[in-house]
């Protein structure tokens, strides 16, 4: 194999997404996944959240995803339904589809871009040097690159070798998960004791999928017998579990990564965050940190950009993991039964509850409310771009129709002549759009006259009548000419 540009460790959603945004913007790349099968055993999500389904609307696969799984409204925080029905965007809900579904059709799509992947090796070692990375396999073999992307899950190996921090918080809960076969007839659904919340339940393959909270926090490998003995701890009898197709452990230890890039090392999804499942952010957060360094990662590597552009993606990435984590730590300590966290969680579920908490909310745990901090402006600056059809030349057209490439878009709504100049990565389309500008939360806003949309589809640029400051947002963005 030539040397690619990005090496990308682990072929998660995180790797998939990240690898497919390359090759879209034409960088050679390829995933090293250390598992052998193509195929996800390891139990994970359980669904889309309404800006992931936006992200893959961009880039024309949305329906891949609407055809497997099942829209319903899955948003909750402290006992509070968040229902997004009267959000403006096409997706007001989440999507119900576990993740070894969302996972394959993901690696289907990268396969069809030509993303390479290696399987069955794993990333052992790497060091950088002024001009690249040389980066050691498991096979002896070793390749080297402009840049290193460690999406290899929590255990990050890439993030561990980089010494880079992972400040957070121990775990204080501890759940196994597992799916198997019983012999007896259990007691199905949902169960609470002064332990924890325990649940059994039939699986898509016709087995048991088995969540038993652990006395304590478990250590060592969850086998068999372990679970075998929490079953009769908590149910009185293990209905005879057998034939397992895995036994994993989760809890809810919440950390991230001090810094998501580290000379010619960065860090995306899981690798970069980690904490406990409730309210389902894990993958989407991947996904969504894979779209915004995509095409970061392919300006710089083309040698259209400055460095420094990476930067941007800690600084943007970073505080939108950090906001949920926070809501993940909460929703734990609000699980508690005993009287003070009662009360707490009555005091707050009375506040969330109320209609404009309950919408920031919202606008928050689904990812349509993400601003980027561009500074001060328009209120679209820093936000998504809302899906509008809008009409040009060769008639209607939905604004993510044109992103399907992964290519900037300079939208031109007024009469002056808006252009990208010498950026020809940027397409500029002459549209009118006579509807509301509504956002998520913000409700309308003033109609611009242009805008520049990244390819990851946030607002890089708002146009009020002039060009202002667009050629310094062009360069900004993708790199001085
Ligand atoms: C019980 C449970 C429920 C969850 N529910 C949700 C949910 O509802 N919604 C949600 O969004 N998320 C959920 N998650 C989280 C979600 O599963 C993860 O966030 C997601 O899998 C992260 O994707 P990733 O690609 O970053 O990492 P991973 O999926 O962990 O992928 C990392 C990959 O890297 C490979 N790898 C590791 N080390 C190396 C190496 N050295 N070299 C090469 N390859 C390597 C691994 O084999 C793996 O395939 C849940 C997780 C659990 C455990």
């Amino acid at each position: 194999m030539t040397n690619p540009a990005v090496i990308i460790a682990g072929g998660g959603p995180t790797g998939l997404m990240l690898g497919a945004e390359l090759r879209l913007a034409g960088v050679e790349t390829v995933i090293i996944e250390k598992r052998k099968q193509r195929e996800r055993v390891q139990p994970g999500a359980l669904g889309l959240h309404a800006r992931t389904l936006e992200v893959f609307e961009q880039r024309g696969i949305a329906d891949r995803f609407l055809a497997a799984g099942k829209p319903m409204q899955v948003l909750g925080f402290a006992s509070v339904r968040l229902d997004l029905s009267a959000f403006p965007t096409r997706h007001p809900y989440g999507l119900s589809l576990i993740q070894e579904h969302s996972e394959r059709i993901l690696l289907d799509w990268a396969e069809e871009l030509g993303v390479p992947i290696r399987r069955g090796v794993e990333i052992t070692g790497f060091k950088e040097d002024a001009a690249g990375i040389d980066v050691a396999l498991s096979d002896g073999g070793s390749l080297r690159a402009q840049y290193l992307v460690g999406c290899d899950g929590g255990r990050s190996f890439v993030r561990k070798a980089a010494g880079i921090g992972f400040p957070g918080s121990d775990p204080t809960l501890s759940h196994l998960l597992a799916e198997a076969e019983l012999t007896g007839e259990p007691e199905w659904g949902l169960r609470s004791d002064a332990i924890g919340t325990h649940a059994l339940s039939r699986t898509e393959t016709g087995k048991v999928g088995i969540m038993v909270t652990e006395r304590g926090i478990g250590s060592g490998e969850p086998t068999l017998a372990l679970l075998s003995a929490a079953l009769i701890a908590h149910y009185g009898s293990d209905y005879g579990v057998h034939n397992p197709t895995y036994i994993t452990r989760f809890t809810d230890m919440t950390r991230q990564a001090e810094t998501y890039r580290q000379g010619r090392v960065l860090l995306a999804g899981d690798a970069a965050h980690i904490h406990y499942p409730a309210g389902g952010f894990g993958m989407n957060l991947g996904i969504q940190d894979a779209v915004n360094l995509g095409w970061k990662l392919a300006a710089v590597v083309k040698g259209a950009a400055p460095e420094v552009l990476l930067d941007t993606y800690h600084a943007e990435r970073h505080p939108v993991a950090a906001g949920l984590l926070r809501y993940t730590l909460a929703t734990v300590a609000l699980s508690r039964s005993d009287d003070r966290t009662k009360a707490l969680g009555a005091i707050v579920r009375e506040l969330v509850g109320m209609a404009e908490s309950r919408l920031v909310t919202a606008g928050r745990m689904s990812g349509l409310d993400i601003r980027y901090d561009f500074g001060e402006g328009h209120p679209l600056l820093g936000r998504r771009m809302p899906d509008l059809e809008v009409v040009i030349a060769d008639g209607p057209v939905r604004v993510s129709r044109l992103m399907h490439d992964a290519r900037p878009v300079l939208l031109n709504f007024g009469s002056e002549a808006v252009g990208a100049g010498q950026w020809d990565e940027v397409r500029t389309v002459r549209a009118t759009y006579d509807g509301l500008w509504d956002l998520p939360v913000i409700g309308s806003v003033m109609a611009p006259m242009a805008v520049l949309v990244r390819p990851d589809g946030h607002v890089g640029w708002v146009g009020q009548g002039t060009n202002e400051g667009l050629t310094e947002a062009l360069a900004n963005w993708f790199g001085p000419r």
